[in-house]
């Protein structure tokens, strides 16, 4: 993989079925997609069918998409301070890890979680925690828990690459954790990825402190709320605070042209928003 060739792609609508979302994916020519794969508002769903099973194998497998990811219900919590809901939150994270595992999905990305008033400390344990447990239910399984950077709004823990390290480092089976960069929410965090020199001292630190190896997918959305704001505002590639200058930073970094990249941009049911999102960050390659 080098830097024209980059896995590129959109969250992608599973409305009628998963497999669905291939059928809306291909034809656009993405080559990373990321889907839910249940209704993300909702505790409950029921299991994914044989058909369906099958039928998103089979078109994955004959399109040009190379990479998929789940992402996780926005209900879960994994550090919720209430004994039931952090039992519920620990169940669905467990449901969505072995629908991942059945699709064949390699990668469950969720938020870590917010602390409410439990302190960040506390919130990190309970994560680590909630991903033991989760773990040793799934024991064998493939699929990685990957946890996405966030903005810092609220309570949410994970916006400092500190945070990832000691969730990481509480977890027993490591192997199992990889790590997604939200470029909307690092930028709004307070890593300035749009100047250059800056650019290469948060990913130098991301690799001093994470590693680069866990880096496993980008989410490639541009911020309405500037640098520091801890606001998560998702906007167009090029319209929003990291502005054109900063993509480029990423969408030229050799380091990282193996991971795939994945917009979570606003857009219309044609999707025509993504094709010109992807059309400008591939322009942006030297
Ligand atoms: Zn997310
Ligand atoms: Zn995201």
């Amino acid at each position: 993989m080098n830097k024209s060739n980059q896995l590129l792609g959109a969250h992608t609508s599973t409305a009628g079925g998963v497999s669905k979302a291939i059928d809306r994916a291909d034809p656009l020519d993405f080559t990373a997609i990321q889907i839910f794969t249940k209704n993300n508002n909702r505790w409950a769903a029921k299991p994914l069918e044989e058909a369906e099973i099958n039928s998103f194998k089979s078109k994955l497998a004959t399109s040009n998409i190379k990479f998929v990811i789940a992402h996780d219900s926005y209900l879960i919590n994994l550090c919720a301070a209430e004994k039931e809901m952090l039992e519920k939150s620990r169940n669905a994270f467990i449901d969505e890890l072995e629908r991942c595992e059945i699709l064949g999905i390699p990668h469950l990305n969720f938020h870590p979680g917010a602390h409410v008033d439990q302190g960040e400390k506390d919130g990190i344990k309970i994560i680590s925690e909630s991903l033991n447990v989760a773990h040793e239910k799934t024991k064998g399984f493939k699929v990685s828990s990957m946890l996405e950077m966030t903005a810092g709004q609220g309570s949410a823990i994970g916006y400092t690459f500190e945070h990832m390290r000691k969730i990481i480092d509480l977890v027993e089976e490591r192997e199992r954790m990889t790590v997604c960069i939200d470029t909307a929410h690092i930028f709004a965090a307070g890593y300035n990825i749009k100047d250059k020199k800056e650019y290469e001292k948060v990913m130098r630190d991301f690799d001093d402190i994470i590693g680069l190896e866990r880096l496993q997918c980008y989410h490639m959305n541009d911020s309405k709320k500037e640098l520091g704001s801890k606001v998560d505002r998702h906007e167009h590639i090029g319209k929003g605070f990291i502005g054109l200058k900063g993509f480029r930073n990423i969408m030229n970094d050799e380091k990282v042209a193996h991971v795939p990249k994945i917009l979570e941009t606003p857009k219309g049911k044609e999707m025509l928003e993504d094709i010109e999102n992807i059309y400008i960050l591939k322009n942006l390659i030297k």
